[in-house]
């Protein structure tokens, strides 16, 4: 199999976690128990992810010039991915989680910080100088106009582009036209298509939209007929990621040549793997442990 080129429009983050019994009320402080700071950020966690998986991934984000911004590029580098497109921008803060874990709930606020910096101008730029890549991901935690941007220029050049439309908000008409593959969870998927029932819209964007369903795997319509592809059963530890490590995987076999049916076994197989570990980018797994899980 050749070695893809990727290129990854997307949110980067720092994620900073703590634990604690339960949440403070409005004006209280409360003792926590412990705090974690780990990378993440869709378009970062599935640049990892493709990168682990053996595909020359090249992130295309923003970071701010704090010191959030060297470690998430640190985390780059540690994975394999390229940072030459990444841009550290003056004066802003990284993006960041801040997390509370308490009462078996977690409580986010998130900033989204230098991920407003990836702009459509950045965007075209970035890919304009890139050149030659065999797929686009993108996701929603980037300016909707930059997805538009994205999805526009790839269709002039005639680059896939594979648009995970996550978090959920409703996407224009242009852009589902225009994209390669959409691959929206059950939720995201709902939003998508101005009320048409799933199993319609399926069969409507046959070979293009894959509607994850979490353990039970991912449906899809081949022109003949609606399909579902099921995931591997695993223990499972933590599901943060699964979505970021399928697409990743779903993105790295389509742009090395694999046949769609084949794309979401290897799909599938990676991000069942990615729940028995701990934290968005802690459980996704190389290509080796792949391939070995799917002998
Ligand atoms: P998340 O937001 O948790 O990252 P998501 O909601 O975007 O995920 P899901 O549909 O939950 O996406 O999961 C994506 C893929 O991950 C599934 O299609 C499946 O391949 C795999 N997966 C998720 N949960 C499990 C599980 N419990 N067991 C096996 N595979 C799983």
């Amino acid at each position: 199999m050749k070695k893809p080129k990727i290129a990854v429009i997307g949110s980067s983050s720092m994620d900073l976690v703590v634990t604690s019994k339960r949440r403070p009320l409005a004006g209280e402080t409360v003792l926590g128990e412990s705090f974690e700071m780990v990378p993440g950020g869709k378009g970062a966690n599935q640049a990892v992810a493709a990168a682990r998986l053996g595909a020359e991934v090249h992130m295309i984000g923003c970071v701010g010039d704090d010191t959030y911004g060297k470690d998430i590029l640190d985390n780059f580098k540690n994975n394999g991915v390229h940072i030459g497109y990444v841009k550290q921008i003056t004066n802003q803060s990284s993006g960041t989680a801040h997390i509370i874990l308490a009462e078996g709930d977690n409580s986010i606020v998130v900033v989204k910080g230098a991920n407003d910096f990836v702009t459509p101008e950045y965007v075209n730029q970035s890919l304009t100088l890139l050149k030659k890549f065999d797929l686009v991901m993108i996701q929603q935690e980037v300016p909707e106009e930059t997805v538009l941007e994205a999805v526009r220029l790839c269709h002039e050049i005639g680059v896939p582009l594979l648009l995970n439309p996550a978090p959920a908000r409703a996407i224009s008409n242009e852009v589902v036209d225009k994209a390669a593959y959409l691959t929206p969870n059950e939720h995201e998927a709902g939003m998508l298509f101005n009320g048409l029932e799933l199993s319609k819209a399926l069969e409507k964007y046959h070979n293009k939209l894959f509607i994850t369903e979490g353990a039970a795997g991912v449906r899809y319509h081949d022109g003949s007929g609606e399909h579902l592809v099921p995931s591997f059963p695993v223990k499972v530890v933590d599901t943060t990621g699964a979505g970021d490590t399928f697409n990743a995987a779903f993105g790295t076999a389509i742009a090395e040549g694999r046949d769609l049916k084949e794309s979401l076994r290897f799909a599938n197989r990676a991000a069942s793997m990615s729940v028995t570990g701990f934290g968005a980018q802690g459980g996704m797994p190389t290509r080796e442990e792949v391939e070995k899980g799917l002998a």
